[in-house]
């Protein structure tokens, strides 16, 4: 299967012919990423970034302050330097992406399709804030553009109740979330929020596809992080690992969650 990459065209597996399903939630300050094959979760991992939230409010603040004060020639220079940190920062989040993804046999990335729900206030504060932010659209171009590159293909489902659906026993209901908090209602499954909805991704996405076994899950590994964060220099460093706890430990994986 052929796609094309701005104009290069790259060469990647056909959808149908993959084996394990990688879910991604994207969020104003991490990416959840869930990787499920048709037999079970194989690993799982929350990427943070809190760096581009408080920069990008950091420079809004500096641009107000300079508004006020009419030295509206200084805006052009600081709309740069934060568009440069930000971008910086998603390339190197897409890297350990696509790094992460690559371990798997025949995978493919799942996104939430949220283009064409932009005026959709149905969706509630959650989504029209994920929306609003900027790094969505942008992160899941990089992600995709670098996973083409090694041949690994990319798809969406239907956001819908993605981030409120237990990926244990399937209850749906908004109560079940509470900002970064996962409790279903019904089956008392905790987790982190962002790392479920990653789950429910890729569920769904198998769901869609005929011939195709959603795996039962009981238990889902420990939630393992990485934090983008800078050095003292201001360059822009590698995700330090505060928690593995190894894909070796999926099938004693503990309830709940290590944030
Ligand atoms: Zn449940």
């Amino acid at each position: 299967m052929h796609v094309t990459v701005t104009n290069e065209t790259a060469e990647v597996d056909a959808k149908t012919a993959t084996e394990t399903v990688v879910g991604v939630d994207i969020n104003e300050g991490c990416v959840a990423l869930a990787a499920l094959t048709e037999s079970g979760i194989e690993d799982s991992i929350v990427i943070d970034y809190p760096e581009i939230k408080e920069e990008r409010h950091r420079y809004f603040t500096m641009r107000k302050r300079m508004q006020k004060a009419e030295q509206t020639a200084f805006n052009d220079v600081f709309r740069d330097k934060e568009q440069r940190f930000v971008h910086d920062q998603l390339h190197t989040v897409s890297r350990r992406v696509v790094e992460w993804i690559q371990r798997f046999d025949s995978p493919v990335i799942i996104f939430e399709d949220l283009k064409d729900i932009r005026d959709d206030i149905e969706y509630g504060p959650r989504m029209n804030r994920r929306l609003h932010s900027l790094p969505f659209a942008k992160l899941r171009d990089f992600i995709s553009y670098k996973a083409a590159w090694k041949g690994i293909p990319s798809d969406d489902v239907d956001p819908e109740y993605t981030s409120q659906q237990c990926p244990l026993c399937g209850h749906t209901e908004r109560a079940n979330r509470n900002g970064k908090r996962f409790k279903c209602c019904e089956c008392e499954h905790q987790d982190h929020a962002d790392r479920g909805a990653g789950v429910s991704v890729a569920q769904k996405w198998l769901r869609t596809q005929d011939d195709r076994n959603v795996p039962a899950l009981n238990t889902l590994p420990q939630v393992r992080k990485w934090e983008l964060r800078r050095q003292a220099s201001g360059s822009v460093d590698g995700p330090t690992v505060t928690s593995d706890t190894g894909r070796g430990n999926q099938t004693d994986g503990i309830r709940g969650v290590s944030d």
